[in-house]
């Protein structure tokens, strides 16, 4: 990586280290459902910690819109990761001003403190350079380590890193090096799996890619769009009129032939548990319905495509997995590159939710802790977060 990494500090005891960690995890009735973005950052809070320096980590959670949240306070995250380093974390209930500075000075080396959620200031999401400086005044050196937050043009993540030395962490390493190597000479055929909701990023994401994959199976909104931009009526499932140009363009441009779309489909009205569904060929859709998943043709066909490939990369459900009725397109993509001797590298926040409550986690090569990051690092090879780490730490670390 071309970025410094905590590995490239000299001597860390006693040293304050502020580490932007990614501690986004799913809450219910104040209940960690997921905690695998926790368990990610373990690494780098142990190797700070057995370097004895002073540990204070930063994180936003949920969407609080800069203020205040009580049911977005970070204090169960702090349990939970009290439980898993077997250590006291200590909590403050900010995480700027007087009391995080007096939390920060009087932790002593190898003790871990957490700071409440940064999305409570206005000034992370908005970037100020006041918030981002008072939280640079709370430690010594930074480490980026939020990767699933890492394209984000925050305080936290590309403001501090103008005011301390800054370093990457070992998950920002890890991702970005496992993503990168797989598009590096991969074995072929390199089959694309895209799906998920956000048609408009989808659809340029297959755009970009296609150039340097042999295949791209295509389903959920994406899959809607492009089908909508080869004529078809998709009824009332909601595609995105700007994008239909350019799901076009890719069509005609050639990209045909390595593009495969649903050949059938699930509709229905709405995506409800218990809700009317049924299976339809992809041109025979009525006004009032909308398509919520795949049908068991294109089932089929993309296993096949998958059972080929030698590489896979997965990205967005192939329906609307989160109702039982709408998942069997997901959980067969799913099963298909678990079964699959195909090297594997799944991202985004829901198709690896549903990796993860299907049980196929273990036998998936990688999945990312990444949603928008992990398919803005796979098309551009770069972050915001990892250039501010570059950028900033050239006059100041030793690489
Ligand atoms: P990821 O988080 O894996 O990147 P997205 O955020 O793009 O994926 O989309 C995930 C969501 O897409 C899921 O919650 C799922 O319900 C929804 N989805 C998938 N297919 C459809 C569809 N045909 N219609 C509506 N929503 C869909
Ligand atoms: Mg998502």
């Amino acid at each position: 990586m071309n970025e410094p990494t905590i590995r490239d500090l000299p001597a860390l005891e006693g040293v304050r280290v502020l580490v932007r960690v990614d501690f986004n995890v799913p809450i219910e009735d104040g209940k960690i459902t997921d905690d695998t973005r926790i368990r990610a950052a373990l690494p780098t809070i142990e190797f700070l910690r057995d370097k004895d320096a002073r540990v204070i980590l930063v994180s936003h959670l949920g969407r609080p819109g800069g203020k205040v949240v009580e049911s977005l306070r970070l204090a169960p995250v702090g349990r939970r990761l009290g439980e898993l380093l077997c250590a006291e974390i200590k909590l403050c209930a900010d995480c700027i001003g007087p009391e995080a500075e007096t939390a920060a000075a009087s932790l002593a080396p190898g003790e871990v403190l957490l700071l409440e959620n940064l999305r409570f200031h206005p000034g992370e999401e908005e970037n100020d350079p006041g918030f981002a400086r008072s939280l640079a005044a709370l430690g010594d050196v930074y480490v980026g380590d939020a990767f699933g937050a890492a394209h984000r043009d925050h305080a936290s993540i590309t403001g501090v890193p103008r005011y301390l030395p800054p370093v990457a962490g070992l998950l920002l390493e890890r991702e970005t090096r496992i993503i990168r190597d797989f598009l590096i000479l991969p074995e072929r055929p390199l089959v694309l799996v895209l799906g998920g909701a956000k048609a408009s990023d989808k659809v340029a994401a297959v755009a970009k890619l296609l150039p340097k994959i042999d295949e791209a199976c295509v389903g959920g909104l994406a899959g809607a769009t492009f089908l909508a931009a080869l004529g078809a009526d998709v009824g009332g499932t909601p595609v995105p009129e700007e994008t239909l140009l350019v799901a076009r363009d890719l069509c005609v441009g050639g990209g045909r032939q390595k593009l495969k779309l649903p050949v059938d489909v699930i509709v229905g009205s709405t995506p409800t548990p218990h809700g009317e569904f049924r299976s339809s060929y992809a041109d025979d859709i009525n006004p009032g319905e909308q398509i919520f998943d795949i049908g068991p043709k294109t089932i089929t066909e993309f296993t096949k495509i998958i059972t080929r490939a030698k590489t896979v990369v997965w990205n967005g459900p192939m329906g609307v997995f989160e109702v039982e009725e709408l998942a069997k397109g997901t959980r067969a993509v799913a099963e298909a590159i678990a079964n699959s001797r195909a090297r594997s590298l799944v991202g985004g926040g829901e198709s690896a939710e549903a990796i993860r409550s299907m049980g196929l986690t273990d036998r998936i090569g990688h999945v990312s802790t990444g949603g928008g990051a992990f398919l803005e690092f796979l098309l551009h090879d770069d972050l915001p977060g990892l250039e501010a780490i570059r950028e900033h730490s050239r006059a100041r670390v030793p690489a």
